[in-house]
């Protein structure tokens, strides 16, 4: 369930304090006419409550892919390994500095084939970006094991499973750095957004500086006469944005409480005849959409049909497939890449995907499960 389905008075009490504190929407400077720092303050609670050492809010998901990739010292040329169930950001994001996307299948937890990811490292191979679809958290230990083994870099498409975890560590701070996204569809939302999460100073750094033109925000030195080292770009986020996150990273909790709720009713229901999506073992995913696998077309089309009818509706699968699924993308990857993908199109052409809204209740998940079994008998 989307963050934007509880917008309410708190966020809108947020933006008008805003204003009331000198109405100043930029995060740096201004210091005489401000009585507070939001996007720091993001920063810091978005790191506490998802224990990383260090987080960088910046413009957007995409970004913040971009930024962590050449953070971990990705260059022109260089392969960076992700998966065919994605969103086209990630790729957008390594063709942006230069380098090759490769594209592994999924198995049936809907994420990296760790089986594929091992046949595709080759020499030139830089990075791993597992991206934990739809609320489910990746097989970590294998792809750290893999990672470990063929010395390669690990940065975590988190966008879809904000809160998720993965043997008692949050999701994004697993790998070398991790990436989230507050866009306006997500689990939490600034309209848009993003953060970058990582352990590591030196990425820390690398991330802090290039997101802001280089300035390095010297403490002792004004942000006018301030140092730079390297040449940067501007991916900052605004404080406008960052109040409402700080509002919404608020809710998180909550947020995932009662989209358990609503999923466990519908599991309750379908797994008594469904193959349901393969849940990695030692996982808290973030239960904002239930996917189970209905191999007969008719049947399908039936089921998508009732979704649709009660206003339920479906959640990328099937009806965004060809965004997230790296075998429409021939605008981005090569011929040979977009046929290795075949399978992945046909595990996810058999997938629906319910999405869990707060908007509805747990009577109504109940009532369209049991429904979508008698179309199954
Ligand atoms: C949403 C998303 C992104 C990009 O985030 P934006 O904030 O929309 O730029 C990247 N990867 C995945 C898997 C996403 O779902």
């Amino acid at each position: 369930m989307p963050g934007w389905e509880i917008i309410n008075d708190e966020e809108k009490k947020a933006l008008v304090n805003l204003f009331n504190e000198g109405g100043i929407f930029f995060a740096h400077g201004f210091d005489n006419f401000r009585k507070k720092y939001h996007v720091r303050e993001f920063e810091t609670n978005s790191r506490n409550k998802f224990k990383s050492k260090f987080a960088v809010a910046v413009t957007s998901g995409t970004a913040a892919i971009k930024i962590a990739l050449k953070a971990i010292g990705v260059k022109r040329g260089d392969e960076v390994i992700t998966q065919g169930f994605n969103f086209i950001a990630t790729i957008e994001a390594i063709l942006d500095i230069g380098a090759i996307p490769i594209i592994t299948n999924v198995d049936k937890s809907l994420n990296m084939s760790t089986i594929d990811l091992k046949k595709l490292i080759t020499k030139k191979t830089k990075a791993i970006i597992p991206v934990h679809m739809l609320g489910v958290p990746a097989e970590m230990d294998e792809i750290n094991k893999i990672a470990k083994k063929y010395k390669l870099r690990i940065l975590e498409d988190n966008c879809e499973a904000v809160g998720g975890m993965y043997k008692n560590k949050y999701l994004g701070s697993i790998g070398d750095v991790g990436v989230a996204s507050y866009d306006f569809s997500k689990t939490i939302t600034c309209g848009e957004g993003g953060m970058i999460f990582t352990n590591n100073k030196k990425i820390f750094k690398y991330c802090k500086e290039y997101h802001d033109h280089g300035h390095e925000n010297n403490p002792k030195l004004k942000r006018g006469e301030d140092s730079r080292s390297i040449v940067g770009f501007n991916y900052r986020m605004t404080e406008l944005q960052a109040v409402v996150g700080k509002v919404q990273l608020k809710k998180i909790d909550f947020i995932l409480k009662e989209n358990k709720k609503r999923y466990l009713e519908i599991e309750k229901v379908l797994k008594k005849k469904y193959e349901l999506r393969r849940i990695p073992k030692n996982s808290k995913i973030i239960y904002d959409t239930f996917i189970f696998f209905e191999k007969n077309k008719l049947k399908r089309n039936q089921i998508v049909k009732l979704l649709n009818k009660t206003k339920f509706g479906t959640k990328n699968l099937p009806d965004a497939i060809k965004w997230h699924c790296a075998y429409y993308w021939d605008h981005a990857l090569p011929k040979q890449q977009i046929n290795r993908v075949k399978k992945t199109n046909d595990l996810l052409k058999a997938s629906i995907a319910i999405p869990i809204s707060l908007k509805k209740n747990i009577k109504q998940y109940q009532d369209l499960a049991n429904k979508i079994l008698k179309i199954s008998k």
